[in-house]
C-alpha cells in the first residue's frame, strides 16, 4: 500500500470539482483544500509552479452551492469515515485532525467573480460544522484593491500572502508576470494596515542562482516598508521548491542559505522561520 505522507498530495476524492484533501507538512494535518482555478488559469506564471498545465482545465466558471457541498461532506467525513479509507487509512494517527480550510488551488483563488460568495459560502460551512478550523486564503495579493476581492477578504481567517522578491527584476524572474510589482507591495500594505498579514516567500534556484545578497537585502526591505507604514505583519514563512515544479531550471535552495534569509528577516523585527 502507497503511504499517504507529506510528499503525497494526491487531491483525488472522490471527483470533487472544487474541495480537496492533503496531509499538508505545513499545517501538520489534514489541510481542506478549494480550488477556485479549476480552469488551471493564473494571473501569475511562476516557474516554479506545480500545477499542471499540459493537461486541459475544466470550465471556470464556479458553482458556489457545489462547492458548498462539497466541503459539508468533506467536514463530516473528516470527523468518521475518511480515515478508514485509502490512502488515508495509512496516516499517522496524530496528524488525523482537520488542520485549516484554504483556498488555494490551481491559479490565483482572488480571480474568478464568484470569489466573494465561495469565501462566504465556505466561512458559513466551516462555522457549522468545523468552527475552530481556521480559514485560510493562499494569494498573491495582486486584485487586494478590487472592492468585491477586498470584501472576500473579510471572510478568512488568515491572509497568506505570497512575497517572492524585493525588486521589480526579481520579481518578474520570479513569478513570471509583467503585472506591476508595486501593485503588489500597495496591496500588501493596504491589507496589513487593516489585519495581520502573514508573508509566504517561495526562495528557490533559477539555473542553479539563488537569490543573492543584494536580492535578499530589498525584500527585507520591501518588509520592512509595510511595517513602516503601520502595516502588520504577522509571520513570514520562508519555503522552497519541495516538489518537481514545472520549469526543470528550477531548484530548492540548501537549508542552511534559507535559513541565512530567514535570519535577515529576523535581524528586522520580524517573526520569521523555515519551512522545509
Ligand atoms: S501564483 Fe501560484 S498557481 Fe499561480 S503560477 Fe504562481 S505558483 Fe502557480
Amino acid at each position: 500500500m502507497r503511504r499517504l505522507d507529506f510528499k503525497d498530495h494526491r487531491r483525488d476524492l472522490d471527483r470533487n470539482r472544487y474541495v480537496y484533501a492533503v496531509v499538508s507538512r505545513r499545517a501538520r494535518g489534514l489541510s481542506i483544500g478549494v480550488n477556485l482555478n479549476p480552469d488551471k488559469v493564473c494571473n501569475f506564471d511562476c516557474p516554479y509552479c506545480q500545477v499542471d498545465r499540459t493537461t486541459p482545465g475544466a470550465s471556470p466558471r464556479i458553482d458556489v452551492g457545489v462547492l458548498a457541498g462539497e466541503l459539508e461532506q468533506l467536514l463530516e467525513r473528516a470527523g468518521g469515515d475518511l480515515w478508514g479509507r485509502a490512502p488515508f487509512d495509512s496516516v499517522a494517527p496524530e496528524l488525523r485532525r482537520v488542520a485549516d480550510i484554504a483556498f488555494a488551488g490551481d491559479g490565483e483563488p482572488t480571480t474568478p467573480p464568484e470569489f466573494p460568495a465561495a469565501a462566504r459560502a465556505a466561512r458559513e460551512t466551516r462555522d457549522l460544522l468545523a468552527p475552530g478550523v481556521p480559514l485560510r486564503l493562499l494569494t498573491n495579493a495582486t486584485l487586494f484593491h478590487k472592492p468585491k476581492v477586498h470584501a472576500g477578504l473579510a471572510e478568512f481567517d488568515e491572509l497568506w500572502c505570497k512575497l517572492d522578491a524585493g525588486t521589480e527584476t526579481y520579481f518578474q524572474l520570479v513569478d513570471g508576470t509583467r503585472l506591476p510589482f508595486r501593485r503588489i507591495l500597495d496591496n500588501l500594505l493596504l491589507l496589513a494596515r487593516e489585519r495581520p498579514i502573514v508573508i509566504q516567500a517561495m526562495l528557490l534556484t533559477v539555473d542553479g542562482q539563488g537569490p543573492d545578497d543584494a536580492e535578499i537585502a530589498a525584500w527585507v526591505e520591501r518588509m520592512r516598508e509595510i511595517v513602516a507604514g503601520g502595516g502588520r505583519i504577522d509571520y513570514v514563512q520562508v519555503y522552497t521548491v519541495a516538489r518537481k515544479p514545472s520549469d526543470p531550471r528550477c531548484g530548492p535552495l540548501d537549508p542552511a542559505r534559507l535559513e541565512q534569509i530567514a535570519g535577515a528577516a529576523r535581524a528586522a523585527g520580524l517573526r520569521a522561520s523555515v519551512y522545509a
